[in-house]
């Protein structure tokens, strides 16, 4: 059989830990007997970054603005012990918050459903997508702690040098006070992904705030949004048959609750950190957390939403089996696969992606799965696999199916 050929090449940003090893996996077992890969590849591995002291990072996050599609496999971030562990020259930046910057974009995190791990609300028939603004607020506040009575002001001094100000609070016992901000053209970005990724996904776009506490700081999150959806989007969405939907926050929390699902709930910062984190529990694992960074400048990212999995990897340098779920990622590069094919016009390969996904989907619903998975699965006939064992089983799947 021929194998599907791709015009432009992806750009693959390989990573660390149990997931490096997931990743060549994935690629020995799944890709490569059947596509004619073209990736232009960055070893974002901890070591690779530190020998080019992160220039690789910058370097794949360009390529990515160059090309349009990157699949990118989990990394460490490294803290105190990791710096020790790999002996690096500093404690270098999050990957993604370094590719982040440059793409300028939003991420976008979906559970994988499948049948028989089924979520804990009950009435969630289809994902819910949670698209998080992930710039300012909290994340980037200045606090203090006050000592005693006094006057704390919030000032602001312009380019000419003159001053507004407005008391925050006269204490008169000692206290806490935080200053957060953010910017229009960050929040405009924000609004912009996610009705570009409703139009793409053929998704309604829930959006929630607090305005009627915070008038001029959510406030201006709800103004920027509705701006962008009378100028620009209601018109495409209409076409499109979906809406966009603002209401407040505990509102929106609300009717997530009670809701079918299938639809994209963007949030602020603190919002999507907490959200999202309920959203994906619900649906059972970080293993089936699926997360695309969407740029305002039309270029995709694909990952997993789950790290590397260090305490897997530790097991598997000792020569112990390990039933690492390798899902996410399987789903991190057949999304890449399909927005690939969107853009070069390569039915092929879209189709190619959907049979991933289905060969994948169907494994797990015939009872073959990982550990984790074995721990949640509704299924009373399953059979637990180690990662290689559950990935030959997707490739027989994916062999029918081609
Ligand atoms: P993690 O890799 O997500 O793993 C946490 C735990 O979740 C694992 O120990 C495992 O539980 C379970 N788990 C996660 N993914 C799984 C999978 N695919 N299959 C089976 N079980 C899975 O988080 P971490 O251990 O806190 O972080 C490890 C490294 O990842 C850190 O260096 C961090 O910086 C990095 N990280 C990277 C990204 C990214 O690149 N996007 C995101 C988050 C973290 P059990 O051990 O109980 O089996
Ligand atoms: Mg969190």
């Amino acid at each position: 059989m021929a194998k599907i050929q791709m015009k432009t090449p992806l750009v693959e940003m390989d990573g660390d830990e149990m997931t490096r090893i997931l990743w060549q996996y994935i690629k020995d077992d799944l890709i490569l007997p059947y596509v004619d890969l073209k990736t232009e590849y960055y070893d974002l591995g901890i070591r690779h970054r530190d020998e080019t002291r992160d220039q690789v990072t910058v370097d794949s996050a360009n390529a990515t603005l160059k090309y349009g599609v990157a699949v990118k496999c989990a990394t460490i971030t490294p803290n105190a012990d990791r710096v020790k562990e790999y002996d690096l020259h500093e404690m270098y930046k999050s990957p993604n918050g370094t590719i982040r910057a440059i793409l300028d974009g939003t991420v976008f995190r979906a559970p994988i459903r499948v049948q028989g791990v089924e979520p804990n609300v009950k009435s969630w028939k289809k994902p819910i997508t949670l698209a998080r603004h992930a710039y300012g607020d909290v994340y980037k506040n200045t606090e203090m702690r006050i000592e005693g009575p006094g006057k704390a002001e919030l000032v602001f001094t312009d380019a000419e040098g003159r001053e507004t100000r407005q008391t925050i609070f006269e204490f008169e016992s000692a206290g806490i006070v935080q200053g957060q901000y953010n910017t229009v053209p960050s929040i405009e970005s924000f609004a912009r992904c996610c009705f570009e990724y409703a139009l793409s996904t053929k998704q309604d776009l829930w959006f929630g705030a607090k305005d009627t506490i915070s008038k001029k700081y959510d406030g201006e999150f709800r103004d920027v949004f509705q701006r962008l959806y009378d100028t620009e989007y209601a018109e495409k969405l209409k076409q499109a048959g979906i809406t966009y939907f603002y209401t407040l926050i505990d509102d929106a929390v609300a009717r997530v609750m009670k809701s079918e699902g299938g639809f994209i709930w963007a949030c602020k910062n603190y919002d999507g950190d907490v959200m999202s984190d309920m959203v994906s529990s619900a649906c059972g694992s970080l293993a089936l957390m699926t997360s695309v960074l969407v740029s305002p400048k039309g270029v995709y990212e694909y990952e997993a939403a789950h790290g590397t999995v260090q305490r897997h990897y530790y097991k598997h340098l000792k020569g112990e089996e390990t039933s690492t779920n390798p899902v996410a990622t399987i789903f991190a590069w057949s999304g890449a696969f399909r927005k690939r094919g969107e853009f070069d016009g390569l039915p092929e390969l879209m189709a190619f992606a959907d049979k991933l996904e289905k060969a994948t989907l169907q494994t797990i619903e015939s009872g073959y799965m990982t550990k984790d998975l074995t721990l949640l699965t509704t299924l009373t006939d399953i059979h637990p696999l180690n990662t290689r064992d559950f990935l030959k089983k997707i490739a027989e799947n994916l062999n029918k199916l081609i």
